[in-house]
């Protein structure tokens, strides 16, 4: 291998790996470039995956079934006031895999290192010099190129800024708070939604009567406003009690703040942008893997017929544009939508009943189930 690559990926979290993977199994030659660094111990979360997630992981050898903590067969989803069940026909059918992120990175890491033809390289890129066949990086300590470059160097994209590449971004930032929960009445399986005036409560089963608890709000304006633990538990107790039960035990594992961001998937015939440096939601989407992953199915699927290393790569762009953007642009209404809804608590509306269908990575075909029934929410 040349110290010119056919294509250079940057970024190594979840969406760089698969996407260097993808590439390298279509015979491409792949630098993979992005920092070693160590993720704090309690930097875990979990992450529910659509069944055709999985099976992409399976077909790129990025699967085990040692990163599933446990599968979600029954969604309930609730607004204020209304109750009721939803149970997906077939009984038990696999609504959602509950992996753990960090296990999941682990694992990845293991499978690409392995890779012939992805050469890793441990350093941050700096700068980017374009020519009308080639990109040379800039890194720390020495340059590498590259013919076709992936961007997947997470939200604040330090590339795409420095490529002059604009996001459009929702003006509200989202808080979300991680919670490890323990109850005495959690079927095991069953994950729930529920959207408060104020805040959407996403809860994800690990065992019978244990599981997360992922409640999201809009940002308050000053750190003085963040509800303490002991607020943030009784809140969600009144909310869930009628149906996971009283909490036994609950920790606070993290808070996160995230924002709703979406940039053009490819800003050029040479370049894409993937995972969350093109469109970044926040947790209560439960999509921003599930996303990269359909667009890595889009790339796997052109590249079978077009090589994006031929000469012509804007027949390339403009498939993969076709393919993805339509479902970036909806699913970005949906959530902005989704919080200015939040901002302006009423009654949920047609339009947030919509983007509550997608949440927690259920899949199409439960999907389209839910949708056939006419009462999506109970
Ligand atoms: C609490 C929580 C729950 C979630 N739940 C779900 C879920 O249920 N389902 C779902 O589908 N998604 C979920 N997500 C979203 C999912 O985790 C993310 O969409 C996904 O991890 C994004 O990965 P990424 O690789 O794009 O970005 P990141 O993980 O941010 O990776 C960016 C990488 O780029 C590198 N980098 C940055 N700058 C440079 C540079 N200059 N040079 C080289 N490298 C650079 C960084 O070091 C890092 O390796 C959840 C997220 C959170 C926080």
């Amino acid at each position: 291998m040349t110290d010119i690559t056919d294509i250079a990926v940057v970024g190594g979290g979840l969406v760089g790996l698969m996407a260097a993977q993808c590439f390298a199994q279509s015979g491409c030659s792949v630098r993979h470039i992005y920092p070693k660094c160590t993720t704090p111990p309690n930097a875990d979360y979990p992450i529910s995956l659509r069944q055709s997630s999985q099976e992409l992981l399976e077909s790129l050898d990025l699967w085990t079934h040692e990163v599933e903590i446990s599968s979600m067969r029954q969604l309930h989803i609730s607004a204020v006031g209304q109750f009721g069940m939803l149970q997906i026909a077939p009984k038990n059918q696999m609504l959602a895999h509950v992996v753990s992120a960090q296990k999941l990175l682990a694992y990845m890491q293991i499978q690409v290192k392995q890779q012939e033809n992805i050469m890793t390289t441990h350093t941050k890129v700096v700068d980017v010099e374009s020519s009308s066949d080639e990109f040379v990086l800039i890194c720390e300590r020495r340059s590498w190129k590259c013919r076709r470059l992936i961007i997947a160097d997470g939200v604040f994209s330090p590339l795409s800024r420095i490529l002059g590449v604009r996001a459009k971004t929702y003006p509200k930032m989202m808080q979300s708070s991680i919670c490890r929960v323990s109850t005495d009445g959690w079927p095991k399986g069953q994950g729930l939604i529920r959207k408060t005036s104020h805040s959407i409560l996403g809860c994800i089963p690990r065992n019978k009567n244990e599981g997360w608890v992922i409640a999201t709000q809009l940002a308050p304006e000053k750190e003085i406003h963040r509800p303490s633990v002991s607020t943030l538990r009784k809140h969600i107790e009144d909310c869930l009690s009628t149906r996971i039960g009283k909490l036994t035990d609950f920790e606070l594992m993290s808070e996160k703040n995230s924002i709703l961001q979406m940039r053009k998937m490819s800003s050029q015939a040479r370049i894409i942008h993937i995972g969350n440096s093109c469109i970044s939601t926040p947790p209560i989407g439960a999509q921003g893997l599930n996303m990269a992953i359909q667009d890595i199915t889009a790339c796997q699927r052109i590249q079978t017929h077009t090589n994006w290393m031929n000469n012509e790569p804007m027949a390339w762009q403009h498939q993969l544009q076709a393919y993805c953007q339509p479902r970036h642009d909806s699913w970005y209404k949906k959530i902005s939508l989704l919080m200015e809804h939040l901002r302006n608590p009423g009654p949920l509306n047609q339009l947030s009943e919509q983007a509550v269908w997608f949440m927690l990575g259920i899949s199409q075909q439960a999907e389209n189930q839910l949708k056939a029934l006419g009462l999506g929410y109970g």
